[in-house]
């Protein structure tokens, strides 16, 4: 690997980059005195360094405030989750008024299926796919039983073909049109966890609407990864977690998109909270829920402020990067990442492994799945112990994502040499 990706084409490459200073503005998890490879930041985002001056900032203003806060800090806690709307919007592809950051993921799955899902005569089924999330094949299977329908009936799997790892659009399309007048929901990962496949949500979207059904995405992996252009796209609905790609803290506050022809239905069926309720009423503390006509209207409790505030700090980041720019060294920085794993495969002998994450760049995000055959949970532990820290899922999968917020070619590199040693430890 050396003599053809040498340490100083991954070092120039990173002087070259222009989000090279980002790095330093995040904490980057050590091993062993130095900074480990972090490419896990598809599970957990690293810390951003302002984060805490964020919090600071919000518990002084509590002790000197208390209630009065509300209104009076630097940034009232009433309207906290509004400082959210324009960035969220830039990440998902949406107007402001079309996103919130709100709750927590799976939550808001349920909250949304409860207006979109309505499962009606003979259109009753949901369409999700194999290896969906294990949380989200849960909130799907317990909305049928909630109904009074059976998952075993009504949840419709597609899955890859045999003998292959990944989802055709195709066979989705085929799916969607075979059951089309019995269909309610569309409810898929846009980007898959396990493999990293994005699907081709656009197409998707028409195809379920075609058929007469509603169409949402789950974006846990998909939001500050990959573009997005939800509005555009026309989709329902969609969720997010923020701690993954957005860096916004272990169980950080989450976020939701709905299109604004829903927003703005008066007689949209929702399970509503007094935050979702007319701002300018909603203190008469009146009887009758009166939905704001945004996204807000979805908002069932007042602001988590702190959880907020490191959202801020990190979609401030988001901001001053930009995702055309995030997304453009993102396929660089992946497709260097692979093209290391790809030559330390060809030159080491008697290990099997592929990666089964799509090669076209339309396909994916920032997330390598690497399939080992044999190696198993032996080479993530040898990884381990380099100081890689990667994603290990049962029963073979290396998961691996450089984020290119905070992640170097420098990082890709010693990667690549980790793996290589590894493979060379486990053959001898
Ligand atoms: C990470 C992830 C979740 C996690 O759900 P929480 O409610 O935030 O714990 C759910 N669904 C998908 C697709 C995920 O990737």
């Amino acid at each position: 690997m050396n003599d053809i990706h040498p340490l100083e084409d991954a070092r120039k490459r990173d002087a070259e980059d222009p989000l090279n200073g980002f790095r330093g503005r995040f904490h980057i998890p050590q091993h062993n005195g130095q900074d480990s490879i972090y490419f896990t930041g598809n599970s957990l985002g690293c810390m951003p360094k302002e984060a805490k001056r964020y919090i600071e900032e919000e518990l002084e203003d509590w002790a000197s405030l208390g209630v009065e806060g509300h209104f009076e800090s630097r940034r009232p806690w009433v309207k906290y989750h509004e400082f959210f709307s324009e960035s969220l919007g830039r990440i998902v592809g949406a107007h402001p008024h079309e996103v919130v950051a709100m709750g927590s993921l799976t939550a808001n799955l349920h909250l949304l299926m409860a207006s979109f899902y309505r499962p009606e005569g003979s259109r009753t089924k949901i369409l999700c796919e194999a290896k969906a999330f294990p949380s989200d094949r849960y909130a799907l299977e317990s909305q049928l039983k909630i109904h009074g329908l059976d998952p075993k009936k009504d949840l419709i799997i597609i899955r890859p073909r045999e003998g292959e790892h990944l989802l055709r659009t195709e066979d989705i399309l085929e799916a969607i049109e075979a059951n089309g007048d019995r269909i309610a929901t569309v409810l898929m990962g846009g980007v898959n966890y396990y493999s990293g496949q994005l699907l081709d949500m656009k197409t998707i979207t028409d195809a379920g609407h075609k058929a007469g059904a509603i169409v949402g995405f789950d974006l846990a992996h998909a939001a500050g990864n990959v573009p997005l252009y939800l509005h555009d796209w026309g989709v329902d609905f969609a969720a997010w977690c923020s701690y993954k790609y957005m860096n916004s803290s272990p169980g950080g506050v989450s976020g939701i998109y709905v299109h604004e022809r829903h927003c703005q239905d008066r007689e949209l069926v929702q399970m509503a909270g007094w935050w979702g309720h007319d701002k300018e009423s909603r203190f008469l503390m009146d009887d009758e829920f009166i939905p704001i006509l945004t996204a807000e209207r979805f908002q069932q409790s007042n602001a988590p402020v702190m959880t907020m505030a490191v959202h801020r700090a990190a979609l401030d980041l988001f901001d001053e990067a930009g995702m055309e720019a995030l997304r453009a060294k993102s396929l660089q920085l992946t497709a260097y990442l692979e093209q290391l794993i790809l030559s330390v495969a060809k030159e080491t002998e008697g290990v099997d492994f592929e990666i089964i994450t799509p090669s076209e760049a339309e396909q994916r995000g920032c997330q390598l799945s690497i399939l080992s055959h044999g190696v198993g949970k032996a080479l993530f532990d040898a990884l381990t112990e380099k100081g890689v820290i990667a994603d290990w899922r049962e029963p073979n999968v290396i998961r691996v994502a450089p984020v290119p917020l905070y992640n170097s070619y420098e990082d890709c590199w010693r990667f690549g040499d980790a793996l290589k040693r590894s493979l060379q430890e486990l053959a001898s």
